[in-house]
Formats: structure tokens, sequence, C-alpha cells
């Protein structure tokens, strides 16, 4: 891990409220290039909200988010957009558009925001849809897709912009179980070709094996956090151990 290197992503004491509920209550993490960390924790301990404040989809009430080393401008369309394509975003429920094509679910993004032309949006979109098995699925609406289909067209949305970490939130999560396997293979996948990522799940499989550091949430906080082989090792007694047994 290159040390001398500012994070991708730096998180400075994040702090988000709704109504009158702290959600998140001082949150600071660092990812580097090619680290994979991976957010457990019961429902409702902020995790999404977190992911979302890191992409500016929600803004935190305090507390900073710097990209590269540079400060994240939350008034600044300019600082938005490049965070936003430099770090892509994986729902629980895909986000995709349901008037597109899984084809153009990625072109119109890549015309759009990177102003690429139409001949090499639609070459980039097919080559990121042939890595994630779906090269025959161009020309099909989300609504003639399975979950995890729609999933792998997300992932390969994302994967199109070219961004230098991912952040999934609960990616398997809406999935029937008989699906969940081609995700995880696209995830996996991924890390094994370095990508940098932030990830919120329940899935043991991804926790256990990909995770460089698991980071437990409880009430929006980080109140754990270390290695698999050390959260998970028989015995510890750690939270995050307790957590995965209960997954089983
Ligand atoms: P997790 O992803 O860990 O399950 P969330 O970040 O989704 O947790 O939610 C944390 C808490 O924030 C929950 O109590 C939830 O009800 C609350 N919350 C999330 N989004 C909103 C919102 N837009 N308005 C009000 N409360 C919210
Ligand atoms: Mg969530």
């Amino acid at each position: 891990m290159t040390t001398d290197m500012p994070p991708i992503l730096q998180i400075d004491n994040l702090y988000k409220s709704f109504d009158n509920a702290t959600i998140l209550k001082g949150v600071s993490l660092r990812l580097h290039q090619g680290e994979i960390k991976v957010l457990i924790g019961p429902s409702g301990s902020g995790k999404s909200t977190l992911l979302q404040c890191i992409n500016c989809l929600t803004y935190p009430d305090e507390g900073e988010i710097l990209l590269d080393g540079r400060v994240v401008d939350r008034t600044s369309k300019i600082s938005l957009c490049r965070l936003r394509q430099e770090v892509g975003m994986i729902f629980q429920d895909f986000n995709l558009f349901d008037h597109l094509t899984a084809l153009n679910n990625i072109t119109i993004p890549l015309r759009k925001v990177k102003k690429i032309g139409r001949r090499e949006a639609e070459k980039r979109a097919r080559l990121e849809l042939e890595q994630v098995g779906l090269a025959d699925k161009t020309e099909l609406y989300p609504a003639q897709l399975s979950g995890g289909q729609k999933q792998r067209v997300a992932m390969a949305r994302a994967l199109a912009m070219d961004p230098k970490a991912l952040l999934l939130d609960e990616p398997t999560s809406a999935l029937d179980p008989e699906l969940i396997g081609e995700v995880i293979a696209v995830i996996k996948n991924l890390a094994a070709r370095g990508m940098t990522m932030l990830m919120a799940t329940h899935q043991i499989s991804l926790i256990a094996t990909l995770a460089n550091e698991i980071l437990f949430m409880e009430q929006g906080s980080i109140v754990e956090q270390g290695h698999p082989s050390v959260l998970l090792a028989p015995g510890s007694n750690s939270k995050s151990q307790g957590f995965c047994d209960r997954l089983n």
C-alpha cells in the first residue's frame, strides 16, 4: 500500500441529523488505492447515510470529504460533478433508468456527463457489459432483466465512468438467493483487478474474504475496526464476530 499518496477518499468527522435524530456522530475513515473496506452493523446504524454523504447524495451537517487530498466543495457544481465521476455508487435497488435499454443506461451518462461521442460511448458500454457477462442483453430494458442482471448493468454503468473508487450499498440485498452469486462473482472479479471499494454488505463471503478492513457501525459511529482475520478469528469475541455469526 502506498503510504505517501493521499487516500483516494478521506472522510473527516462527519455528522448528519434527520429531524432531531443524529444519525452520523463523527465518522472518519480513509480509503487508499486498492483497499476494500466493508461496513457492517445493525440495520439503522447509519451505513447507507454514510455512503450517501460520501457521494454528496445527501449533505452532512459537519465534517469534510477529501478526494485525492482535495476538499470536496459541496457548494460547487464542478466539485460535485468531479466527485460523482470519480466515485461510483451501486445501490441496493439498482437505480437503473427503466425507459432505457441496458446499453443506453450506460451510454447516456457517458455522453452527458463525460461528453463522450456516441460511437465511443457504445463501444465502452458493450465492453463493460461483456465484462459482467451481459454481452447478449444490451438491447433489453430493465423490466426484461432479472435482479442479478439489473445489478450487473448498474455495475457496468458505474465502471464505464472509469471511477477511482466504488461505493456499494448492500448490492445483493434486493436479490433472490439464487441470483446473489452472480453479483458476488462480479465484485470478486473487481477486487482481483484492484478496484478500491467501500461496501456495506451482509454477505459473509464478501466480509470474510475481500475486506482489508471491517468497519463495524453502531448508532452512527464506527465502534470497531480491524482485519477480518483478527475480528472474525475463533474466540475473538468481537462485535463483528457476533454480527457475522448471526448471519449464518
Ligand atoms: P443502515 O443503512 O445502517 O440500515 P441508514 O443510514 O439507512 O442505516 O439509516 C440510519 C437511520 O437514519 C435510520 O434510523 C433511518 O430511519 C434514518 N434515516 C435515513 N434516511 C433518512 C431520511 N431521509 N429522513 C429521516 N430519517 C432518515
Ligand atoms: Mg442501509
